[in-house]
């Protein structure tokens, strides 16, 4: 994605702006990001923006966090990214259905740090427990398709 600065960020997230801890923006690897996610110290919230494929603005969406932590090895694969992780390494991510008030929500079990982008291109170590051969063009296309499936559905899109 194209780099964005603090003030589009603030403007991303218009009504949820009050509840939004940016990121350090400096140094982040824009050209292997498809959307910009981080979480908040508390853990609690996660942020996600990108640019919306329909009207081609910076979009912010607010997401509940919970974590699923287990003690026992178990697999948990990423809804976006298909990253099959070998323990704890997913988290629960909820966001609010637009005009509903915050009384629906939609949730996903999804990479708990919101670094898909990098794990689809091998940059984060371990890599997945399962390999996959379909090329990257490819996983990029499907995991687009989620984020923007759940969007959508949300009216967030
Ligand atoms: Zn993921």
């Amino acid at each position: 994605m194209e780099p964005v600065t603090e003030a589009e960020l603030i403007r991303a997230f218009c009504e949820e702006a009050e509840h939004v801890v940016l990121p350090d923006l400096n140094g982040l690897p824009w050209p292997e990001m498809d959307y910009l996610g981080w979480v908040h110290p508390s853990g609690r919230l996660g942020y996600l923006a990108l640019v919306s494929p329909e009207t081609g603005a910076l979009t912010g969406s607010v997401l509940n966090r919970s974590g699923m932590r287990s003690t026992r090895p178990r697999l948990e694969m990423c809804s976006w990214c298909r990253h099959v992780h070998n323990r704890n390494g997913t988290a629960m991510f909820s966001v609010s259905v637009k005009g509903t008030r915050g009384r629906h929500r939609l949730g996903q079990v999804l990479c708990k740090d919101l670094d898909c982008s990098l794990r689809l291109r091998n940059l984060i170590e371990p890599r997945s427990y399962m390999g996959e051969t379909l090329y990257l063009e490819a996983r990029v296309w499907r995991m687009q398709m989620s984020i923007h499936r759940w969007l959508r559905k949300a009216n967030r899109l």
